[in-house]
């Protein structure tokens, strides 16, 4: 047992894994020049755990042996409070661009562990648990594969004209299970060692072939890895201060008839506990994302305020105006967080976020992004897609033309440092992913409706207002 360090995370990735990118196979994701950056991105996990100063926050011991804050089972709200605040530091590390190397892997570990016990499925808790044993031991890093390729959307996964548009058991053999399917946008997985996956949806009586739940090394025969390639490019850092040093990538995650061994099947056929784990992990999931969207809440707050210094408008009641909006949004989905924490449900054993407050916090972040990003690009003006190139600015002919004409309040070097800041956060590349990644991530925003219409509690309002329109006794209540 024991924490590894960045260098040892790194040297872990080489094996037998299967990733293709832009056309090629990609024999070493650490030495490809995109995929090596993503994967020393995912390495400020590590890193974070050797800073004395973030021990308190990223490290636990049981007896004497340290691990990975991540693999500590909350057990209580203030295990919830401290969880969000790591998963706020660690991406606080990544310049705004979450980590996700062990926080949706032990969302999903932690939901596997809340279900089969609810549904009584003892042999798969305790493979869960075993595995959890093997990861935290190890400090192994893990990606999540729910998000099934799905097919039309109208449709279960029965009703497929291709049956394998959601991933399902095609085979049960003596020494495990054979799934066939894809995944998509998977997150992380070129550059992690365990691939858990989950079913993505509720399934009816008739589906359980698609009921399944295990975990693989990424370098399993069958399986590959098809990554994206949206931010792709070589980048200077006067451009983009950060996506050029940050990058996370996703796949499309193809199971060709993969086995996976029976202590690695965590469900399997139980079709009600199958839409329960779907449902469970995207709690967790949902209350991590609102944790890790801080750091980009602030600096887009942060980026705001410098843009309109820069320009000389600090002082404009229109900006102070959206100022004021922006830093209210920030604060809300922060104080939303640390509710959904403060009222989760301690009392099954895991402690579970509050799902009301929970879906609340995310579709607030989700719902507004856009408007945040259009409140910086409003107050920054056009020199967000006009300014000068990393080329131009280097050059000595050029430069003394641009440091005369670009300068404002501030001087034309700085202006252009926060305008290239508010450009790399709000549009092209980095912006745009990071808009889809708010409004899609941990699912779309009517997914998160649905959860807050199921989880509210109507009645005391109800009740409340019935009584206040002198309908207080039940056999005056016209809805009942
Ligand atoms: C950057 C990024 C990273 C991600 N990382 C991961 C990851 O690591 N692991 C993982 O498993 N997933 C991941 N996801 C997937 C994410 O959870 C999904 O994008 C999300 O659940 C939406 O699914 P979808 O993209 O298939 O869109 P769709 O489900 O197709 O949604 C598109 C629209 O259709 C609507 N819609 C969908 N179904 C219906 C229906 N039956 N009736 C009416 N309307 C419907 C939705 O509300 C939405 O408006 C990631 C996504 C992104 C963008």
């Amino acid at each position: 047992m024991g924490l590894r360090t960045a260098d040892q995370y790194l040297k872990g990735l080489r094996d037998d894994r299967r990733v293709r990118y832009r056309g090629e196979t990609v024999e070493d994701v650490v030495a490809h020049p995109e995929l090596g950056l993503a994967a020393r991105h995912a390495s400020l996990d590590f890193a974070l755990a050797e800073r004395a100063s973030h021990s308190d926050l990223a490290i636990r011991h049981d007896g004497d042996q340290p691990y990975s804050a991540y693999f500590q089972v909350p057990r209580t709200t203030d295990d919830l409070a401290a969880r969000s605040a790591l998963v706020e530091a660690a991406t606080r590390e990544g310049d705004t661009l979450v980590l996700l190397i062990k926080e949706i892997g032990t969302d999903a570990l932690f939901a596997l562990m809340r279900v089969l016990e609810r549904y009584g499925l003892d042999e798969g808790q305790a493979r869960v648990h075993e595995f959890h044993r093997h990861c935290r031991d190890g400090d192994l890093s893990l990606a999540v594969a729910q998000t099934d390729v799905k097919g039309d959307r109208s449709k279960g996964p029965s009703e497929q004209a291709d049956p394998d548009l959601n991933l399902r058991v095609v085979e049960t053999r003596d020494e495990g299970i054979v799934v066939r399917g894809a995944k998509s946008h998977t997150s992380c997985s070129p550059y992690v060692d365990e691939l858990l996956v989950l079913p993505s949806r509720r399934m009816r009586p008739g589906e359980e072939d698609w009921a399944v739940a295990f975990a693989v090394p990424v370098d399993t025969p069958g399986l590959t890895l098809y990554a994206a390639d949206f931010l792709h490019g070589d980048f200077s850092s006067f451009d983009r201060p950060v996506s050029s040093r940050h990058k996370m990538i996703e796949t499309l995650t193809v199971f060709d008839d993969v086995l996976v061994p029976w202590d690695r099947v965590f469900l399997h056929g139980e079709a009600e506990a199958g839409g329960a784990t779907a449902l469970t992990f995207v709690e967790y999931h949902r209350f991590t994302a609102v944790s890790y969207k801080l750091p980009l809440l602030d600096a887009l707050v942060g980026t705001a305020i410098a843009v309109a210094e820069a320009n000389g408008i600090g002082r404009a009641g229109h900006v102070r105006d959206k100022l004021t909006w922006l830093a209210g949004y920030a604060e809300t989905a922060r104080g939303l967080i640390q509710l959904a924490a403060q009222r989760g449900d301690e009392e099954s054993g895991i402690a579970y976020p509050d799902v009301f407050t929970t879906n609340l916090a995310k579709w607030t972040f989700a719902r507004d992004i856009h408007y945040a990003f259009e409140v910086v690009q409003d107050l920054a003006g056009g020199l967000l897609v006009t300014g000068p190139s990393a080329v131009d600015w280097q050059a000595p002919e050029i430069r003394p033309i641009l440091e005369k004409y670009l300068a404002a309040a501030w001087p034309a070097a700085d202006r252009m440092a926060v305008m290239n800041l508010a450009r790399d956060l709000t549009t092209d590349l980095y912006g745009g992913y990071q808009a889809v990644l708010a409004l899609h991530a941990e699912g779309s925003l009517e997914a998160e409706k649905l959860q807050m219409y199921r989880a509210y509690d109507h009645e005391p309002a109800l009740t409340y207002a019935l009584g206040l329109a002198g309908l207080r006794d039940t056999q005056d209540d016209p809805t009942a």
